[in-house]
C-alpha cells in the first residue's frame, strides 16, 4: 500500500508536518489502496512561502515563455494518458471511457491556456479610447499573485486543469489542494513540473483534508485569491475566510439543473440527452440535469425510452470493457444518496426505475440508477443536489410552466433544452437562469466557452477568456499624450 506522507513544495517532495493519515479507497474493490497525509497548516505556510518567492520571476516572464510550460503539461499528460485514465478510474470509480474524456478535456485546457498566455503579450499596454484630448491611457493585465486552488473528487485532473492552467498562464504562482478522496491522479502534475523544468515554487501540491490544508489555505494571509470547486457548505466557509482579508474568490458550487423536453421533441433523442446529463459519472456531476421537465404530450414515450436505457446500463468494474456505470466514488457519497432514497420511500415517490429493478454487483459502492416521476416541487429530492444517479421528473403543460419551474431553484449552474426546433430551444434557453445551456445536445464542455453558475451555484467563470481574467488584475496607466 502506498504511503503518501509527502508534500510537493518548491519542487521537492518533503515530509508533511501532519500526523493524521486518511485512507484512499478503490470504490470498486473497496480496498484501501493508499494512505495519504491529512496535511498540516505548517505545510500550507511552507507552500505559500515558496509560491511567494517564485512569484516575482514567474510574473516577469512573457506570456510566450509561460505558454511553453503549459504546452509541456499538455504534452506530458498526453504521454501519460492511458496510465492516468486507469489511475483515475481506480481512484474515482468512473468507467475508462469517461476517464478518457477527462484526460482529453484536461489536455485541451492546458493547450488552450498556452494560446491564451501567448495572446496575453499582445494585449499588454493597449491604448484605451478616451473622450478627453491630450490624455492617453493604456491597459495592462497583471497576475493576481499567489493563488490557492481547491478541488473536489468527481473530475480528477479536470477541475485542477481549469484552475491551474489559467493561473499559470496569467503569471500567478499556485498552491493546489486536490481532494483527499482522489489524491492520486493530481500527483502526476508534480512529476510533470519536475520533468518540464517548471521553476521551483510555481506549482506546489498539498495533500490533505479541509482541516489540515483546505481551511488554512483559504485563510492564509499571503494567499491573494482562492479558487474553489466543491460543495456550498465549504464554498461559503472559503468565502468567509477570504472576506477576513478582502481576498478574491472564485466559487464553482452545487447545482440542481433542469432538462426541458418540449412537446415537439423526439422522445428517443431526448432520452439519450437525459441519460448523458444524469447517469454519466454515476450522477456525480455538478451540472447533472437532475430535474426533468417534460411536456405531458411526450411524457409517456420519454419515460418508456428512459426505462429501456436505464435497464441497458451495465454496472460493474470501471476498468472492464462494456461497463457503462461505475460505483459511487466513496462509501460516504453512497450513504448521502441513500439518505435521499429513504426520503423518497417515505414520501411514496413513484419510481419508474430504482433498486427493485436491478441487481447490483457483489462488491463496490454501487447504487441502482433511479428515476422518479411526478415528483412534487416541495420534495427535498426536487430541490436539493443529490449528487448521485437519481433523476426526478415532472410533467408540464406549457412552455411557460417549464421555464417557470426550471428557474424555481436556489441554483443556476446549467440547463438543457430539447425541442424539435433549435430556434425555439434557444429562445427558451435565453429565459433560463444558468451559466451554460445545452441546446439539443449532450453536455459539451469546451475550453473556449465559460463555465460557472448564477445564484447559489457560484461566483465567477472558469474556462474561456473569463477563466484567464479570473487570475488577472486590470491596471491602467494614464498620463499626458
Ligand atoms: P467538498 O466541498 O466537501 O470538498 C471540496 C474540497 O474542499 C476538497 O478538496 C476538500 O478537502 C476541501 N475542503 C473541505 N473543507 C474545507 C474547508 N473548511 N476549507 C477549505 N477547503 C475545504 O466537496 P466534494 O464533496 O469534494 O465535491 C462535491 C461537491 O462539489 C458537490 O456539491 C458539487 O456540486 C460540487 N462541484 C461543483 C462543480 C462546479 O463546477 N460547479 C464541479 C465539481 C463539483
Amino acid at each position: 500500500m502506498q504511503r503518501l506522507d509527502q508534500q510537493f513544495i518548491d519542487n521537492h517532495w518533503v515530509a508533511s508536518r501532519g500526523e493524521r493519515r486518511l485512507p484512499v479507497t478503490n470504490p470498486y474493490t473497496e480496498a484501501v489502496i493508499a494512505e495519504v497525509t491529512a496535511g498540516h497548516p505548517a505545510d500550507v505556510d511552507a507552500a505559500v512561502a515558496a509560491a511567494r518567492r517564485a512569484l516575482p520571476t514567474w510574473r516577469a516572464r512573457s506570456g510566450a515563455e509561460r505558454a511553453h510550460y503549459l504546452d509541456g503539461f499538455a504534452d506530458a499528460l498526453t504521454r501519460r494518458r492511458e496510465a492516468l485514465m486507469r489511475l483515475s478510474s481506480t481512484n474515482n470509480g468512473k468507467v475508462l471511457a469517461e476517464a478518457a474524456i477527462d484526460l482529453d478535456d484536461a489536455i485541451a485546457c492546458y493547450r488552450y491556456y498556452a494560446d491564451q498566455a501567448r495572446a496575453l503579450d499582445a494585449r499588454q499596454g493597449r491604448p484605451v479610447t478616451l473622450g478627453m484630448e491630450g490624455v492617453e491611457a493604456r491597459c495592462y493585465h497583471d497576475p493576481v499573485g499567489v493563488v490557492g486552488l481547491i478541488t473536489p473528487w468527481n473530475f480528477p485532473l479536470v477541475t485542477s486543469a481549469w484552475k491551474l492552467a489559467p493561473a499559470l498562464a496569467a503569471g500567478c504562482t499556485a498552491v493546489l489542494k486536490p481532494s483527499e478522496v482522489t489524491p492520486l491522479p493530481e500527483r502526476a502534475l508534480a512529476e510533470i513540473a519536475l520533468e518540464i523544468g517548471l521553476p521551483a515554487g510555481v506549482l506546489n501540491l498539498l495533500h490533505g483534508d479541509g482541516e489540515g490544508i483546505g481551511a488554512p489555505l483559504a485563510a492564509h494571509p499571503s494567499v491573494d485569491k482562492v479558487s474553489f470547486t466543491g460543495s456550498n457548505r465549504v464554498g461559503e466557509a472559503v468565502m468567509h475566510a477570504a472576506a477576513e482579508r478582502t481576498a478574491g474568490v472564485s466559487l464553482e458550487l452545487g447545482g440542481k439543473s433542469p432538462i426541458l423536453v418540449m412537446d415537439d421533441a423526439d422522445p428517443e433523442r431526448a432520452a439519450d440527452w437525459v441519460m448523458a446529463g444524469l447517469y454519466f459519472n454515476a450522477g456525480q456531476i455538478c451540472s447533472a440535469t437532475s430535474r426533468l421537465l417534460v411536456h405531458e404530450a411526450v411524457a409517456e414515450p420519454l419515460y418508456a425510452a428512459l426505462a429501456e436505457r436505464i435497464d441497458a446500463l451495465v454496472l460493474g468494474d470501471p476498468l472492464a470493457e462494456g461497463t457503462t456505470m461505475g460505483p459511487m466514488t466513496s462509501a460516504r457519497q453512497r450513504e448521502a444518496v441513500q439518505g435521499y432514497l429513504a426520503i423518497a420511500e417515505q414520501e411514496g415517490l413513484a419510481a419508474v426505475r430504482d433498486a427493485r429493478h436491478r441487481e447490483l454487483p457483489g462488491q463496490g459502492f454501487f447504487l441502482a440508477p433511479t428515476l422518479y416521476r411526478d415528483v412534487p416541487v416541495e420534495s427535498r429530492l426536487w430541490r436539493e443536489e443529490i449528487f448521485g444517479p437519481v433523476l426526478c421528473g415532472r410533467s408540464v403543460d406549457s412552455e411557460a410552466q417549464a421555464i417557470r419551474l426550471a428557474n424555481d431553484s436556489d441554483f443556476g449552474l446549467a440547463a438543457t433544452v430539447v425541442s424539435g426546433t433549435a430556434e425555439r430551444a434557444r429562445r427558451i434557453g435565453r429565459q433560463l437562469q444558468a451559466g451554460s445551456v445545452w441546446i439539443n445536445s449532450e453536455q459539451l464542455v469546451l475550453p473556449e466557452t465559460g463555465w460557472g453558475g448564477v445564484k447559489r451555484s457560484g461566483i465567477g467563470r472558469e474556462l474561456g477568456p473569463w477563466g484567464l481574467a479570473a487570475y488577472l488584475e486590470v491596471k491602467h496607466q494614464i498620463g499626458a499624450a
